[in-house]
């Protein structure tokens, strides 16, 4: 029976004691109204989150559990308008400090495009058994913000949100191990005794390097699971090149025909997750060209810094090279982005000239 895993839940398991429920992401539900055709929509406003997934370096804060920006985020079901939940609370309900592009009035214009033109539509495979996934329900707002014709700014950190979806909700066919094996674990320790803030998700990195660094040594009945970690870790942290050098690796540890299926999830949810990554890309590099201003002082360090992350997740690695190399000089750049910029160009093959 093909067995589908959330990677949370993955990850969970592997720190049972961390992930209790209090610790766990955690919301209100609350009622609100559509902005647009008046139907009633339940939304989300959180109450607890976490970040004990850590933060991949292309600034996703993991969660354990559910993911604050997914929560945050409510669909209308029936015009199909996707906002931050506080656009659906009526004034007096809705915080003093609203979060970035919330609560703000949709014009005429767009209420006349969603309801008359149906310029929202579910993107394709969008919805599974009726029910809107959740990478599709972030697909529509960034189609919202775009009718509401946001900043470049705003639409790019719509589109990489999207992307960040694709990557929390990816699957495959294949079942991970319930704990981890004693190499990776003697890691994980070791890396937490020698920086209590270690970052989990570079942890988890090392841990899959590991792994497939013994994949040819690991004896045949254990292989698939193995291969399977390593793959989780690298899919859940959405590290594609990694992932697609060292796939046909992996799959070789399956049987046939469950090799083409894991095969096809991972390269379909790779492809997916890419589409959205060039997108936030290409806003990106806009808002910079553009002469609008930016929405905080560190942002035009936060953009130039992404643009080269992201193309380094597309596999294009000149683009990466040149752009994590301008990071440093930005005005108002914060440090923590130098040193994320200076790791990243060091994970990039150097230039053989
Ligand atoms: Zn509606």
């Amino acid at each position: 029976m093909r067995r589908e895993i959330r990677w949370w839940l993955h990850l969970a398991l592997a720190a049972a004691l961390l992930a209790s429920q209090a610790r766990a992401t955690d919301s209100d539900a609350l009622d609100g109204t559509c902005p647009v055709c008046g139907t009633p929509v339940t939304v989300y406003r959180l109450r607890s989150t976490n970040s004990f997934g850590g933060q991949d370096r292309d600034l996703f804060t993991q969660a354990y559990g559910d993911q604050g920006f997914i929560v945050v985020t409510a669909s209308c079901p029936k015009c199909l308008y996707t906002a931050r939940s506080e656009d659906f609370l009526p004034a007096e309900k809705r915080r003093a400090q609203a979060p970035p592009g919330a609560a703000k009035a949709v014009s005429d214009g767009v209420k006349r495009a969603i309801l008359e033109e149906h310029a929202l539509q579910v993107p394709e495979g969008g919805r599974v058994d009726g029910k809107l996934v959740d990478w599709a329900k972030l697909d529509l707002a960034a189609q919202t913000a775009t009718l509401r014709e946001e900043s470049d700014e705003e639409l790019g950190w719509r589109a990489l949100e999207v992307a960040w979806a694709v990557r929390s909700g990816a699957t495959f066919g294949a079942k991970v191990p319930d704990r981890y094996p004693p190499d990776v674990v003697a890691l994980r320790e070791k890396r937490e005794s020698q920086d209590r803030k270690a970052n989990p998700a570079l942890v988890d990195l090392e841990a899959a390097k590991l792994l497939l660094g013994r994949l040819s040594k690991t004896p045949a009945a254990e292989k698939p699971l193995i291969a399977a970690l390593a793959a989780s870790l690298l899919r859940g942290h959405g590290e594609h090149g990694a992932l697609l050098s060292a796939l046909p690796r992996i799959l070789a540890c399956f049987p046939k025909a469950q090799a083409a299926a894991v095969e096809k999830d991972l390269r379909g949810s790779i492809a997916l997750e890419q589409k959205y990554q060039r997108a936030a890309m290409e806003r990106f590099e806009k808002a910079l060209a553009g002469t609008a201003p930016l929405s905080k002082p560190e942002s035009r360090a936060m953009l130039t810094y992404l643009v080269g992350e992201t193309a380094r997740r597309l596999g294009e690695e000149d683009k990466a090279r040149s752009w994590l190399g301008k990071v440093a000089a930005v005005d108002g750049v914060p440090p923590f982005l130098v040193r994320y910029a200076k790791d990243q160009l060091e994970t990039l093959a150097p230039v053989t000239k």
